[in-house]
């Protein structure tokens, strides 16, 4: 008998967690942490000792809390593909910093962090693993470097969870595997349940005229971006499409690009990343003068945070938002009422002790990392398993009675909701 709970990121983005047990092993997929809550929002807490944590990838929804699983004594290794874990140290490390700038409570601290770091072991894509008498793989997702699915097999049984994935390519990574045996059990992300993309292609091209339009007005690009995969995906393309101007990395995308250029295996074409950034003569902004100093050219700014809730873009806000000339561009999908959404509502820009009215050229673009409504379809219909799980998403309800009435069993699970089969 197999039974799996749902921990959380149920009908809902943010703390992703769902537990396995096999009858002779016990594991997580995932413990993240919902950071736009107040209090910081956790999983259900799991009870008993585990066998294993799977960590799917790095961003905060899905690896937030793990370290709060030491915290609590949990002694099992810490599963993902190498990468995850300089990624999770920085993410981690950050997070706590955070907390502590805006009087929330975190529920680890560095030494737990130390503890997950020690815990932690590398396994590499389609090598399946053993944990007790379960057989584990990992499958690339496609969704950031080292974004894993898991497939669980123990008995007979067989579980796939996708973590968050995208079946199409970008610049930086290939899309998601789908060479993957059949499971009983899916669960599957729904971030984009009910939503598609727009043109990529068609999305790049309006960002290049935009941020040709700023260069040729003696104006500053400056390109807001989630530190991991978008900035470097962001620079492929100003690379692809021979941008002139200076390029410059700010704030956390440079450690998380040098991590990137330290694995260039995982790259849609290997070691892409380098190359781009050595033909564009890519350079880091280092300390506070270079800031101050490049602020007075045309040039190209790519710089955290992505949806413009801190990070050195608020340096560049400050000190250019009076400037016509100069443009903001948002390159994904901003949470509600976050700093980026509210300035894309009021055309204000409202954050800590700061009000003020953005005068510069604002745009957003899509370049997501996950799969639209018809890509979840069409993998879920390769893979046709016998039960669907659908988790991660703000419409969970309404996606699983789609796929009901497209002839599959699907079921979206509520936070703490048991199931056996
Ligand atoms: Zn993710
Ligand atoms: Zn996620």
């Amino acid at each position: 008998m197999t039974k799996v709970s749902f921990l959380g990121a149920c009908n809902e983005v943010g703390s992703s967690a769902v537990l396995v047990d096999t009858g002779t092993e016990k594991m997580v997929m995932d413990y993240g942490v919902k950071l736009q809550e107040d209090p910081v929002q956790y999983p259900e807490e799991v009870k008993g000792k585990l066998n294993s944590i799977l960590l799917t990838h790095t961003h905060l929804d899905h690896s937030g809390a793990v370290p709060y699983l030491y915290h609590q004594g949990q002694k099992c290794p810490l599963i993902g593909q190498d990468i995850t874990l300089p990624f999770s140290r920085m993410l981690w490390y950050d997070s706590i910093k955070i907390a502590k700038m805006e009087g929330k409570r975190i529920k680890f601290n560095g030494h737990d962090i130390r503890r997950s770091v020690k815990k932690f072991r590398g396994v590499e894509y389609r090598k399946p693993f053993k944990i007790g008498k379960s057989r584990v793989t990992s499958y690339d997702a496609g969704h950031i470097p080292g974004s894993s699915m898991f497939f669980i097999e123990n008995g007979g049984k067989k579980i796939l969870y996708t973590g968050d994935f995208n079946t199409d390519d970008t610049r930086l990574l290939a899309g998601c595997d789908w060479d993957i045996p059949k499971p009983d059990v899916l669960v599957t992300e729904s971030t984009y349940a009910g939503k598609e993309h727009p043109n990529r292609e068609e999305e790049e091209r309006k960002l290049i005229e935009v941020v040709n339009d700023t260069i040729a007005n003696d104006g500053i690009a400056v390109i807001a971006c989630f530190a991991i995969a978008r900035s470097q995906e962001v620079m492929l393309i100003l690379d692809n499409y021979g941008i002139k101007a200076p390029v410059y990395v700010e704030g956390m995308a440079r450690q998380a690009t040098d991590i990137v250029n330290d694995h260039p295996h995982l790259q849609n074409e290997y070691n892409s990343l380098k190359r781009a950034m050595k033909n564009m003569n890519v350079k880091y902004i280092q300390h506070h003068m270079q800031r101050k100093k490049i602020a007075k050219d045309p040039c190209v700014v790519i710089t955290t945070s992505g949806m413009l809730s801190g990070g050195a873009v608020v340096y560049y806000l400050k000190r250019l938002h009076n400037r016509e000339d100069c443009s903001l561009i948002m390159t994904g999908f901003q949470v509600p009422d976050t700093e980026g959404d509210n300035l894309l509502k009021t055309g204000r820009y409202v954050h800590e002790e700061l009000d003020f009215k953005v005068k510069m050229n604002v745009n957003k673009f899509d370049f997501s990392a996950h799969s639209s409504d018809s890509d979840i379809i069409s993998f879920i219909q390769k893979l046709s398993p016998k039960k669907v799980f659908c988790v991660h998403g703000e419409r969970t309800d309404t996606f699983a009675n789609d796929l009901n009435s497209k002839g599959f069993d699907a079921v979206s699970p509520k936070k703490g909701e048991e199931f056996t089969f």
